[in-house]
């Protein structure tokens, strides 16, 4: 562990999309691979890594039920969806050599652990990355809720959202060459100024539990390390 960092566990939080590489849909193992080497450069910093990763390169359960589908059914098959893609990335790191668990909020016992909450903790003791998946296990709910909620179970020092941007901006970087990045930012201006950085039950879980929230980009190779090393750019969301 040459390089520094203050963190001792973090949860790193990605959208499903994020493995889709340029296609419009799925899975892209390279892009998977490529994420996955990034979590590898924390974790040779000495860091314990949780992951949520959300499903909506495969379904939404808003965008089924807008097409008259049932609202439950749907949100439980978007949880299915972030079950296959913690498979996926579970091949990735173990391809590097790295242990790792997932760990299910809807018992599969086939396919992933039961959440049990002790039992996942010590896999992070023992430098295991676990993979949290399935979301919350309830519907009505998305990945950043399920993201924030196991980071406050772990006792995780601060959720790292990956995103295609480098923070949160004052409006969209991509339509406006004024946007302006946030170095920091309060949970209620996020709150207020409706900025998507997650949605409102995934900020204010966070607020109760002073859980901050680092916004960052995920598309340049090292940005993760680069965030944990002090190196790189972000968004911190906090009180
Ligand atoms: N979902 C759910 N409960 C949860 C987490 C997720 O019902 O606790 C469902 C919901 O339908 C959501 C889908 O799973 O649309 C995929 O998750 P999300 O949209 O958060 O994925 P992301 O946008 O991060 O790829």
């Amino acid at each position: 562990e040459t390089e520094k960092t203050a963190y001792n566990r973090v949860m790193l939080k990605i959208s499903g999309e994020a493995l889709m590489g340029d296609q419009g849909f799925g899975l892209h193992p390279p892009t998977v691979e490529r994420i996955a080497r990034e979590v590898q450069s924390v974790q040779e910093m000495g860091v314990e890594i949780c992951m949520v990763i959300g499903g909506g390169n495969i379904f939404r359960g808003l965008q089924g039920s807008a097409q008259g589908m049932e609202r439950t059914t749907a949100d439980y098959m978007g949880m299915l969806a972030t079950v296959m893609n913690a498979l996926a990335m579970q091949s990735a790191l173990e391809g590097l050599g790295i242990h790792t668990r997932v760990i299910s909020a809807i018992t599969m016992n086939e396919v992933a652990e039961p959440y049990i909450r002790r039992r996942a903790v010590r896999h992070l003791e023992k430098k295991r990355i676990c993979i949290f998946a399935a979301g919350t296990g309830n519907p009505y709910f998305t990945t950043d809720t399920a993201a924030t909620l196991r980071a406050s179970e772990m006792a995780c020092e601060a959720i790292f959202k990956g995103t295609k941007v480098d923070g949160v901006y004052d409006k969209d970087p991509a339509k406006h060459d004024d946007a302006k990045r946030y170095d920091k930012i309060t949970y209620d201006e996020v709150l207020a100024q409706h900025l998507g950085v997650m949605d409102a039950s995934a900020i204010a879980l966070a607020r109760e539990n002073s859980l901050p929230i680092v916004v960052f980009s995920l598309d340049a190779d090292g940005g993760f390390k680069g965030i944990l090393d002090g190196t790189g750019t972000s968004t911190v969301v906090s009180d």
